[in-house]
């Protein structure tokens, strides 16, 4: 089932919490909602939930327009961070309630149900505790069983609020993964939002990446990561170094820094940004093949990668560098080394 989102506004009051959005979900993806907190990540997906209604602009499912449609009708399943599970109904119970409560004439059969639950709690790895009632269980087992909950009724589409919230680190990683595989299982349309840039780069088909209502950048978890379109997506993305500078004669002064910039020809003349990851910045042993030396003030030694905090020599702007094991070793860096860097990759932007 394909989700088409057309021009959303949604207000609360005056303020526009979504800002014509526009959004095509193909059928069997994974898609992400990622943006920091007031973004709209909530509103969107209860827009398209119809837990709330579109001041203006459509939503489409599977290409019915949906948009006059209360949320039975749309037919879709949700979790959200605090699910709350009926705490006096045991797991089947939680589980086969959405069937029991179906109009007599499509309601399943008790046997039928039976069956269905079991099914379900096999699927999210639950077999064995149908007994047990929500505070016998842990955080994540409830949310396994609040996606139970929302997939018995065999929704269109399965819409996921930052499910995993509320879990310990380990947990939500452990639980990201299985819910990978267990979407490769059922290839259901599913629409997940996040904070968690890492959640959302390890786990979503595509990523959209939200800001103010509006979307920053629709793309691959690898797109939105290696090309961002704009400065706020290369900063929530992952860490970044920036630098300022300006373009003259295509080429960009930062500092000490000085690239080629004649792709970016239409900024000649203007105040300009340069973002660069700190895997992006290497340490060279030549100095004359510089873009900039600095200075090492700690150094994290991480599994593969060791991460380098420095200082520029000549504006002591903090920088950081993530380099691989071996080059660090090789090399023979100690705090307080002076270095000379390379920057691999650096993207430029209008310096607003
Ligand atoms: P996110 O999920 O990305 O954190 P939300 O979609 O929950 O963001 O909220 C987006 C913005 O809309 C926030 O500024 C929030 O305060 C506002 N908002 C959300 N729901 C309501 C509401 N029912 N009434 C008024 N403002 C709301
Ligand atoms: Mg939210």
């Amino acid at each position: 089932m394909n989700i088409h989102i057309d021009q959303v506004i949604k207000r609360f009051g005056t303020f526009h919490a979504l800002n014509e959005i526009s959004l095509q979900i193909n059928p069997g993806e994974l898609v992400a909602l990622l943006g920091p907190s007031g973004s709209g990540k909530t509103t969107l997906l209860r827009v398209i939930a119809g837990l709330e209604s579109a001041d203006e602009g459509e939503v489409y499912i599977n290409g019915d327009n949906v948009t006059l449609d209360d949320v039975q009708k749309r037919q879709v399943g949700f979790v959200f961070q605090h699910y709350a599970l009926f705490r006096h109904m045991t797991v089947f119970e939680n589980v086969a309630f959405g069937l029991r409560v179906r109009p007599r004439r499509i309601r399943p059969a008790k046997a039928e149900i039976q069956a269905k639950v079991s099914e379900l709690l096999d699927l999210v790895q639950l077999r064995g505790l149908s007994n047990r009632y929500p505070d016998q269980l842990s955080g994540g087992q409830r949310q396994r069983v609040a996606l139970a909950r929302a997939l018995a009724v065999e929704p269109k589409v399965l819409l996921l609020d930052e499910p995993f919230g509320a879990l310990d680190t380990k947990v939500r990683r452990d639980l990201r993964q299985w819910l990978r595989k267990l979407h490769d299982e059922l290839a259901i349309t599913t629409v997940f939002v996040t904070h968690d840039q890492e959640e959302a780069l390890e786990l979503a088909d595509r990523v959209v990446v939200m800001n103010h209502g509006k979307i920053e950048q629709v793309g691959t978890p690898e797109e939105v990561y290696q090309s961002p379109l704009n400065p706020f997506v290369f900063d929530f993305m992952g860490s970044v170094n920036i630098f300022h500078g300006r373009i003259e004669d295509g080429i960009a002064k930062l500092g000490s820094i000085e690239v080629d910039a004649s792709t970016t020809k239409k900024l000649d003349g203007e105040a300009v940004v340069g973002y660069v990851r700190p895997h992006d910045v290497e340490i060279i042993t030549q100095k004359d093949e510089a873009d900039l030396e600095a200075k090492v003030l700690h150094i994290h030694p991480i599994g593969p990668t060791v991460r380098l905090e420095l200082t520029h020599v000549d504006d002591k702007e903090h920088i950081q560098a993530e380099v691989n094991r071996e080059d660090y070793e090789l090399l023979q860096i100690k705090s307080g080394d002076q270095v000379a860097l390379k920057l691999r990759k650096l993207a430029i932007f209008e310096d607003k």
